[in-house]
């Protein structure tokens, strides 16, 4: 929501507030031709409606804002921000009705960015922890994977030559590929002769 005010002579004023800035919009009827300036100034977000006051020297707009109040100075086509408080005594207080904000004002060129903060580097990757889902657990290096009875791993842990171990003894049968002991001289698959 905007508020805008008639200054005279075809003149009007658009204030609004968008994210932390102030958007004044001066829009200027002058005959056979439309003038409009818009500034953003850095205010804050709003904590109370713009006040505008007319005193000798133009049109001074006062924002409150939560960074606490910001005046801008108005006279002609021109607006300033004002650094020192002005003084307001004598001035006079010009009621401002809500408005649209103008279409051009939208249009405000974003102020240049501030450069990019630069990109923290990566934590190093923390080792992986072993890993458990139901009765799977895994873990590595050496690795090593274990599905209910079954077990798996590689790596350091070879495993012992022996009759614990009958999975290092399984051999396949070339012929038909059915599993058959070491010791087996024929398969008990298809018949082949193994060796
Ligand atoms: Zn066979």
């Amino acid at each position: 929501m905007a508020y805008m005010c008639n200054l005279g002579n075809g003149q009007q004023v658009f204030v609004y507030n968008q994210d932390n800035q102030t958007i004044v919009t001066l829009s200027g009827t002058l005959p056979g031709q439309q003038q409009q300036s818009s500034s953003g100034f850095s205010t804050g977000k709003w904590t109370a409606l713009p006040i505008l006051y007319r005193n000798a020297g133009g049109f001074i707009l006062r924002i409150e804002s939560d960074r606490g109040p910001h005046y801008v100075q108005l006279q002609g086509s021109s607006m300033s921000a004002v650094g020192t408080t002005p003084n307001l005594e004598n001035a006079e207080v010009i009621p401002m009705q809500t408005a649209e904000p103008p279409p051009a004002a939208t249009m405000e060129p974003m102020k240049p960015m501030t450069p990019m903060e630069p990109m923290t580097p990566m934590e190093p990757m923390t080792p992986m922890k072993p890993m458990k889902m139901g009765d799977m657990e895994m873990r590595m290096n050496p690795m090593e994977m274990r599905m209910g009875n079954m077990g798996m791993s590689m790596g350091e842990s070879t495993p012992s030559k022996g009759e614990s171990n009958p999975s290092y003894r399984q051999n396949f049968c070339p012929q038909c590929g059915a599993p058959v002991k070491e010791n087996d001289r024929f398969c008990a698959n298809c018949g082949h002769r193994l060796s």
